[in-house]
């Protein structure tokens, strides 16, 4: 008899929602938080680990394998183009929506004097850590970031997440050579990473038989070690500016998937869901790779060609939550400080935002560090960043699930422009 399994995203969302519940119970308890550090917050870290673990061995096996079986290059080149074209209309899109909806909304406006130096007082020290790691990646040249993608050792590159773009430039690097070499001396090595790519996704499975609990630590931890609730409240107008500029992007996201490949809204939503709900729970799109990777395979139906290619890149580059928070928080920030900004500061600040989600990292709280810059640039306090950091945590979460939908979205977009997306059941 064949049984209907529970699906992957309720249990996820279990998950995830008995650890909000135990972390509010552990807040009321003296030794709560203490206990939820030591022995529950370590379910958490494991499964992060384990996931970013794979991300790596999995970018390697997959492209080296997704590349070489392209039939010739220009069918990369046509693939690449229209990647980064798409991954940049929907950034600048973000962006734009983001400058809308904190103009309109002026969230800035309802910080009350007293907040705002008590916020600037409580937070200042984690602003200033900030804006040091900010500061140690300044004073290079416009061009650095091309520099940045082309590893001198690829050993060094492997071993830090920050450099994934490191690792694919060296994984497409052997792709091109392998579809240059004669079909009988490739093989081999294609064989090998296609053998490896397989052993890489069922450890994906495996450690998605864990989520549950993964995310259970996750969140337990995150409730018990959140500020004051006050600081939330004051910060209120601002997280929800944000949070709805965030769900108009999935909004958008779900009409590009109907208008482009006629798929419906739940179809998307079921396949992506899992992917999503561990965005949020890890704030890391880097994590979220692997099972963003199976999810978009296995339930959206587009091919490995196209997936093993689109995602990586998408996971470092392509952060349409985080350039839209880039541009509400600046604003914002600058509301707060009573500034009026020129139309042209604005401009500055759609350009510089974009520049930034590109090359923020995918790890947790990559956004804020990259803020400095454009606060920098519009001339606008960067000390005002410790206005934002007391719900940085919970927005981070939310802008990695649509960095994550929109990589998945444009995956489905390039597959379908290059008749590589497959039927799957709905
Ligand atoms: N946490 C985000 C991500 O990994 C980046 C950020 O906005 O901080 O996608």
């Amino acid at each position: 008899m064949k049984t209907k399994k529970f699906p992957l995203h309720w249990k996820i969302m279990i998950g995830m929602l008995l650890g909000i519940l135990f972390g509010i119970v552990m807040t009321q308890l003296s030794w709560g938080g203490q206990f939820t550090k030591f022995y529950i917050k370590p379910l958490g870290t494991i499964f992060i680990n384990s996931l970013k673990l794979i991300a790596i061995p999995l970018i390697l096996a997959s492209l080296i394998k997704g590349i070489s079986d392209l039939k010739n290059i220009s069918k990369l080149s046509k693939m690449g183009g229209r990647t980064v074209i798409t991954y940049l209309l929907t950034t600048l899109t973000a962006v734009l929506i983001g400058m809308t909806l904190v103009n309109i909304i002026k969230p800035g406006s309802s910080v009350t004097e007293k907040t705002r130096n008590d916020l600037m007082v409580a937070y200042q020290d984690n602003a200033n850590e900030k804006m040091l790691i900010a500061e140690e990646q300044k004073g290079q040249g416009p061009l650095q970031f091309i520099v940045d993608i082309v590893p001198s050792n690829i050993f060094d590159a492997a071993t830090d997440n920050k450099n994934m773009l490191q690792v694919i430039f060296f994984a497409i690097f052997i792709g091109v050579a392998l579809i240059y070499i004669p079909k009988e001396k490739a093989k081999p090595v294609k064989d090998f990473f296609d053998s490896f790519n397989h052993v890489i996704l069922k450890m994906i499975d495996f450690i998605m038989l864990a989520a549950p609990f993964g995310v259970f630590g996750l969140l337990a931890a995150i409730v018990v070690e959140a500020p004051n609730i006050d600081l939330f409240k004051a910060l209120g107008m601002y997280s929800f500016t944000l949070v709805i500029g965030l769900a108009i992007m999935i909004g958008i996201y779900i009409m590009l998937v109907r208008i482009f490949t006629k798929r419906k809204a739940s179809f998307f939503l079921k396949g992506i869901s899992p992917a999503q709900l561990l965005a949020f729970s890890t704030s890391s799109s880097a994590a979220t790779l692997p099972v963003t990777m199976d999810r978009v395979e296995n339930k959206l139906g587009v091919d490995k060609e196209v997936s093993s290619f689109v995602l990586p890149i998408g996971a470092t580059i392509n952060m349409d939550g985080t350039s839209l928070y880039q541009a509400v928080a600046a604003i914002f920030i600058a509301q707060t400080f009573g500034m009026d900004l020129s139309l042209s500061t604005q401009l500055g600040i759609v350009l510089t935002a974009t520049l930034a989600s590109i090359g923020a990292a995918a790890v947790p709280s990559a956004g804020i560090v990259l803020l400095v810059g454009v606060l920098a640039q519009a001339g606008i306090p960067e000390a005002g960043l410790a206005l934002i950091f007391a719900v940085d945590r919970p927005l981070d979460m939310c802008r990695t699930v649509v960095n994550v939908t929109g990589d998945a979205t444009v995956s489905m977009i390039v597959a379908k422009s290059v008749k590589k997306l497959k039927k799957v059941k709905e």
